[in-house]
């Protein structure tokens, strides 16, 4: 006895090639706090709050999924540059533990609160880049949309 089973996929693809995303070019928009697609509509309405959609080109921005990636690569970052300073500083210098924290929290919390929404906007230009989340207009027909 023989079961038939349909196929869920066509191969080749009946629709186009997509217009390929420059990756970098919207990583840099977004990093700007531009849109990742046009670059002139801004991409927050508050700190860490992405606008519905751009009031240039109308992408819509709700497909983003950035969650806490910019805060990691934030810690990351700011990590990667006061920690070997407040080493080598120990280890040269050795001031008062009272002087190095009056110096390396505000550098921390200030370097973080810079870094937290470019960091954000490049994110989501990545994602927007990959068409990720939502953000390809033409999923293939057997992906649920999320
Ligand atoms: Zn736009």
């Amino acid at each position: 006895m023989t079961t038939t089973t349909t196929p869920t996929t066509v191969w080749p693809p009946k629709t186009e090639p997509q217009e390929k995303r420059d990756v970098w070019t919207a990583m840099g928009r977004g990093l700007r706090g531009r849109c990742p697609r046009c670059g002139e509509g801004k991409l927050f309405r508050a700190f860490l709050k992405t606008a519905d959609h751009c009031s240039v080109c109308e992408q819509d921005f709700s497909h983003h999924r950035a969650d806490d990636l910019p805060a990691y690569l934030v810690i990351v970052i700011v990590g990667h540059i006061v920690v070997p300073i407040a080493l080598s500083v120990e280890t040269n210098y050795a001031p008062s533990m009272l002087l190095q924290l009056a110096i390396y929290l505000p550098i921390t919390l200030g370097m973080s609160l810079l870094l937290l929404q470019p960091v954000k906007g490049a994110v989501v230009g990545l994602q927007w880049a990959f068409r990720m989340h939502g953000f390809d207009e033409d999923p293939p027909d057997n992906i649920p949309a999320v």
